[in-house]
């Protein structure tokens, strides 16, 4: 998930929107009429959770990364000074039932307010190939990091979540939620491991000039960082939600013609 209210106001918005359940049942068609501007991401969703090629384009990250690590190892005297630095949702773990749910009942899922009982009571799913990547990190002994933008007030819940996906090296130490801003957590683990990798959904989690930036100056510092993707920064698709969501589109500026074929 991105850029999220701070947690107090989250927990304010779960609040309302538990005060507000009786009214909206109440007047359930015309609720749904006004909150349906989410079914603008079915298509989104639908290549986020369904389509072949995601799996494609997550196992190909996850090979790429696989291919830089162990180059790292090579090259390291210390493997045990590196670390990985992974996000969670939607670069390891798949949020997408949560999604799908809301969408079909018109609930604007990007307004995050019924993702704190997805964290406590919530069954996310791994992405493939992430739990072979971090399998395989942790026989080389490199240190692996989980940073996310999860609630910090929730991280047993999420913690849980994660022991029962399996994953390595799965503990209060190595989870690090929000809290500071991701690049301030990053920083604690530079301070005594080299990040030999950053894996993320979204730009934040590879440099902080990425956060709450207008998309212009995003696509700038991707441009300008060219060398880093699949090299130092394996970035992860995610057609769910983003910055980007309500972006206008640029279009073709020529008379429609309609020609079979
Ligand atoms: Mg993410």
């Amino acid at each position: 998930m991105i850029d999220k209210p701070t947690n107090g106001l989250t927990w304010l918005s779960l609040a309302v929107s538990l005060l507000t359940i009786p009214a909206a049942f109440a007047d359930a068609p015309a609720q749904a009429k006004a909150d349906c501007a989410v079914a603008e991401f079915t298509m989104g969703l639908r290549f986020q959770q369904q389509s072949a090629e995601i799996q494609a384009l997550q196992l190909q990250a996850y090979n790429i990364a696989t291919l830089k690590l162990d180059a790292a190892v090579a090259a390291a005297k210390d493997p045990a000074k590196l670390a990985i630095v992974t996000d969670l949702d939607e670069t390891v773990i798949d949020n997408s039932a949560l999604l799908a749910r809301d969408l079909a009942n018109c609930h604007t899922y990007d307004a995050w307010d019924t993702w704190l009982p997805w964290e406590r009571a919530g069954t996310p799913t791994l992405i493939p190939g992430a739990k072979k990547f971090l399998e395989h990190a942790d026989s080389l002994g490199v240190t692996i990091r989980y940073v996310s933008d999860r609630a910090d007030e929730q991280k047993s819940y999420t913690v849980a979540t994660l022991s029962k996906l399996g994953l390595p090296q799965v503990s209060a130490e190595s989870v690090l939620l929000l809290g500071p801003p991701k690049v301030e957590r990053r920083a604690i683990v530079s301070a005594d491991h080299q990040i030999v990798l950053l894996l993320g959904d979204t730009l934040h989690d590879f440099d902080g000039r990425f956060r709450k930036t207008p998309l212009a100056e995003q696509r700038a510092t991707v441009a300008a960082e060219a060398d880093k993707w699949g090299a130092d920064w394996i970035v992860f698709p995610n057609a769910g939600y983003g910055t980007w969501s309500n972006a206008p589109l640029k279009a073709w500026k020529a008379e429609t013609v309609i020609e079979p074929w």
